[in-house]
């Protein structure tokens, strides 16, 4: 059997873990079968307690840009272990991140780091809340913002995977202060300012979404979003956490060309270990602990091997000047292959890609927001990536997940990868 030791390994796992996991979506709940265990990981491939070896299209789930073990980043995380784990006091690492962060992201000036993605978005609509003295945030239906109360409202990821977006446990009182909005449609927004005029304090979106599969804004849909902001004294929010230093060093803010008022980031920050942070202008900033009565605090905040692992994994991210060139053109020629393979088979099918961000979706329609993300035919998807699966080709287990290409993919990889959707044959049943 292929999946042998993976499949004990389960079964011990869920004697002593909710589903056996501890993140819902690598259950494999949605597209069923046997979560696979690894064991390592080394370059494009993750090698599996069976001894399998994968190629890694997840990247543990957007953080490993590079692609697993990077030599540089695993001697430099290695020299700063043996110097001690945690101190729990300020040290030069910190500002050294926070430097390269703020110089080289648009329309920032400070940044505070917390261990998720999850804490900074949070910390981000509290830090809104109280700089506006508002309450109500609009947030966009199938985007993700982590699991805080605030965000599990037609939520994205994992919450859309299993068919419950709004979560029991979220009260009524948080949830009334959550508006929700179309993903690229700029009328929802507009009538929501318009009947909760003067109590919004922020709108928080994924510029490119990546929850609902990747789904990219179109024209004006962020200017429009940018404008009616400023216009009524709100923050935008930027939840970068993906698409930060994947999309190019300064974000989606430089390549889309629009400035957000506070920028959240996790994944690729701490190459591989557990990062989030947020940023903006000073003036907000410092309505934050201590200088601000805006309470944030971490007792592992801005861990010196976090930091470290993160300050290597951008400095390579910055030197390397063909890197973002080598990585968007790779996932261009994934989208072109795969769309002439699947198109040839005659599968009907949408490819939505920005840069390094790819989500394939079956059926024949535009997947523009979160509705059309739900009508495509996610059990073909599934069935696509059993296949791929066992091939030896590993893709997030969901038709909602965005595809992370890292640098380590090469011609090999992409060949397997072609060679394994050659041999994709639906079934009908
Ligand atoms: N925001 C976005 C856009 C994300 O994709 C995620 C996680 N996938 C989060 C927030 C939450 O981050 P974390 O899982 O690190 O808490």
């Amino acid at each position: 059997m292929l999946y042998q030791r993976s499949s004990t390994l389960f079964q011990e796992a869920q004697n002593y873990i909710p589903g056996g996991v501890n993140s819902p979506v690598r259950a494999f709940k949605s597209v069923g079968g046997t979560p696979i265990f690894m064991q390592k990981a080394l370059g494009a491939y993750l090698y599996d307690e069976d001894g399998r070896a994968y190629v890694d299209y997840i990247n543990s789930w957007g953080p490993l840009i590079l692609g697993h073990t990077h030599p540089m980043v695993l001697e430099a995380v290695t020299n700063q272990l043996k110097k001690g784990f945690s101190y729990g006091t300020p040290t030069e690492l910190e500002t050294e991140i926070a430097k390269l962060i703020v110089e080289n992201v648009p329309n920032v000036d400070k940044i505070r780091m917390v261990n998720s993605g999850t804490e900074a978005c949070m910390s981000a609509i509290r830090l809104a809340r109280g700089f506006t003295g508002k309450d109500k945030i609009i947030k966009f239906e199938g985007c993700y913002h982590g699991h805080s109360d605030s965000f599990l409202i037609k939520a994205g990821s994992g919450a859309a995977t299993f068919g419950n977006p709004n979560s029991p446990g979220v009260t009524q009182g948080t949830a009334k202060d959550t508006l929700l909005a179309k993903f690229n449609d700029f009328e929802s927004v507009k009538n929501l300012f318009e009947s909760n005029s003067g109590e919004i304090a922020a709108i928080i979106i994924e510029p490119v979404a990546g929850n609902m599969g990747c789904i990219v804004p179109e024209e004006n849909f962020l200017e429009n979003l940018r404008t009616i902001c400023t216009e009524n004294n709100a923050l935008l929010i930027f939840d970068e956490v993906m698409t930060g230093f994947r999309l190019g060093f300064g974000g989606a803010q430089e390549k889309l060309n629009i400035n957000a008022d506070l920028v959240c980031f996790g994944k690729i920050i701490g190459g591989g270990f557990p990062v989030g942070a947020f940023t903006g202008r000073s003036e907000i900033m410092d309505y934050l602990a201590p200088l601000g009565p805006v309470y944030q605090a971490g007792t592992l905040s801005g861990n010196p091997i976090a930091m470290r692992a993160g300050i290597t994994t951008l400095s390579i991210l910055k030197d390397d000047l063909n890197l973002y060139e080598r990585i968007d053109s790779t996932t261009k020629i994934l989208h072109e292959e795969i769309t002439s393979i699947l198109s040839q088979k005659g599968i009907a099918h949408t490819t939505n890609r920005l840069g390094s961000m790819i989500s394939f979706f079956f059926g024949e329609n535009k997947i523009t927001n979160f509705d059309d993300a739900q009508q495509a035919n996610h059990s073909l998807f599934n069935q696509f990536f059993h296949h791929l699966l066992n091939e030896g080709i590993y893709l997030p287990p969901s038709g909602y997940e965005t595809w992370f290409i890292s640098d380590s993919i090469q011609n090999e990889e992409i060949e397997k990868t072609l060679i394994a959707i050659e041999k994709f044959v639906p079934s009908t049943d």
